[in-house]
């Protein structure tokens, strides 16, 4: 993916420690140990090279006196060190444990500082030059790694480098007076980088748990929102994050909707391609009219303006995919054209429709050289069924005729309309002859002449229809109509139920 939206970088929740309010003293300890193997291996390896440097030129009570002192403590250290790893999880959350990283860092500190001094040969300058550097040395390390704890690193920092300063002052020659001055400010530098980089430490911690927090804020506006929400892998498509409102949309359990592959829920595949090309190419993505379906092909359908952004979660490209559902909306649209294009009693396009497919049926027959037939039926004596038993009866008549109408029709190409109360018209659009056009008419027109059970009732209706033949009879649309009336109208006059095809010399 080209971009991602940042916040949900969280989500992957890597600082899942740093939740509590002890926040920063949890990564403190867990810095501090985490350091601890390479500061005691350091220590001891210059442990043994001094040994070997000094071991001509100091007393060996007093060096492996030290030896021993300082082998006890860094071993202490290991073993508490491998006691914090085996109970590492429950040791980060005790404040204990910061004691006692303290307490072995003072003590380590000590012992260095002690060995300073009590290893270094007043009349040689060259062993005082070495110890310098490696107290000097084992501060400068100890103020990168301990530097996460000022209480540490300080009483460190001191015990290793004051007793070795305190001891050059006091030997009097200008040498010594120098290194210890150049001591001095290697301490206050020490003192002053450990400062920055635990400012740094902390500051860095706080900007993490605002992430977090934000990222668990932005996680319980989603959970809360009442516009559904998912997010899915971009990858495998597989749905990683659903909240309520998603779960009530889609009808499924939050069991159920996790790691369903969303593309099953897309009955055109194309869509959803479509949306995941536009995100692969930095493209947005918004309110699309989109359809939903149950994966099980049988259930629910939703309508959704859909929206998707490019996400990062649980440290993968995803998408995060919002849906607001209008199906309600959409199924009253349908209703309401339907109510404008179809008739509410019989189901049949009405007026409008009609003339819309006149017109359409006039336009295809120019190009393909074709006859359109219509056919304008008017049941006879309808009006009389309605009085005698009454309008609701009636309704039910016309039904059952546009039933019947439409059996005798080919349901592919012709077409039947309900235009007025017991007025009817077929529209014929691919008629070969005229002829074929009287053949439909009378076969409708005999047709109901069966009676009809209605309420029990056995009913008996006639039609008259007029036929009309584009572009014999008419040059357009209304000239069509107005002729297939007439010929209707001729067929009332000529006694009813009957069929009349209409002929130039019908007065119009
Ligand atoms: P004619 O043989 O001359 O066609 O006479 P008719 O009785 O069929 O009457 P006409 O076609 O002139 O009028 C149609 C009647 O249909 C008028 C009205 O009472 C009735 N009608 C119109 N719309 C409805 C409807 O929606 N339901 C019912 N039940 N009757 C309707
Ligand atoms: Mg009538």
């Amino acid at each position: 993916m080209s971009s991602t939206v940042g916040p949900f970088s969280g989500f992957s929740q890597p600082f899942e420690h740093l939740r509590t309010s002890d926040t920063l003293r949890e990564e403190r300890i867990r810095l501090l140990y985490y350091n601890l193997p390479s500061s005691i291996g350091i220590s001891a390896l210059l442990l043994v090279l001094i040994i070997f440097v000094f071991n001509s030129v100091i007393v060996h009570e007093r060096l492996y006196g030290w030896f021993a002192s300082l082998g006890l403590v860094l071993s202490g250290r290991v073993l508490f060190y491998l006691y914090w790893k085996k109970y590492r999880t429950d040791a980060v959350k005790s404040p204990d444990w910061l004691f006692w990283f303290r307490f072995g860092a003072i003590i380590t500190g000590i012992v260095w500082g002690v060995g300073g001094v009590v290893l270094t040969p007043p009349e040689s300058l060259s062993h005082k030059i070495y110890i310098s550097f490696v107290v000097g040395g084992l501060g400068a390390g100890a103020a990168i790694t301990m530097a996460v704890d000022r209480v540490s690193v300080n009483s460190y920092l001191l015990s290793i480098l004051v007793p070795l300063i305190v001891f050059l002052f006091t030997e009097g020659d200008k040498m010594s007076l120098g290194m210890a001055t150049m001591m001095t400010l290697f301490l206050l530098f020490l003192l002053s980088s450990a400062k920055q980089l635990r400012l740094q430490f902390e500051e860095n911690c706080n900007l993490r748990y605002q992430a977090l927090e934000s990222a668990q804020q932005f996680r319980q506006m989603l959970e809360s929102s009442p516009i559904a929400a998912r997010i899915a892998d971009a990858e495998t498509n597989q749905v990683l994050f659903a909240n309520s409102s998603y779960i009530t949309l889609i009808e499924s359990t939050p069991d159920e909707v996790l790691g369903v592959v969303t593309t099953a829920y897309y009955p055109c595949a194309d869509v959803y391609a479509d949306m995941m090309h536009k995100l692969c190419h930095g493209g947005q993505v918004t309110n699309e009219l989109v359809e939903l379906r149950s994966p099980d092909a049988n259930g629910w359908v939703k309508w959704v303006l859909a929206s998707y952004i490019a996400v990062e979660y649980e440290d993968k490209s995803a998408v995060l995919g919002w849906f607001y559902d209008i199906t309600d909306r959409k199924i009253m649209e349908e209703e309401v054209e339907k109510m404008a294009y179809y008739d509410v009693l019989t189901g049949l396009p009405n007026r409008s429709l009609f003339f819309d497919r006149l017109k359409q049926a006039l336009i295809k027959a120019d190009r393909d050289k074709q006859l359109v037939g219509l056919l304008f039926l008017d049941l006879d004596k309808f009006k009389p069924v309605n009085d005698q038993y009454g309008h609701h009866v009636g309704d039910m008549l016309l039904k059952a005729v546009s039933e019947r109408i439409c059996s005798c029709l080919r349901r592919k190409t012709d077409s039947v309309s309900r235009i007025g109360g017991d007025e009817f018209v077929i529209l014929l659009p691919t008629l070969t002859t005229i002829e074929d056009g009287l053949k439909i008419g009378e076969k409708i027109r005999e047709e109901l002449n069966q009676p009809f059970v209605v309420d029990s009732k056995i009913l008996e209706v006639s039609s008259s229809i007029g036929i009309a033949v584009y572009p014999t009879h008419a040059d357009d649309e209304h000239e069509l109509i107005k002729s297939a009336d007439i010929a209707m109208y001729y067929a009332k006059a000529d006694g009813r139920n009957r069929t009349n095809v209409y002929y130039e010399a019908m007065v119009r």
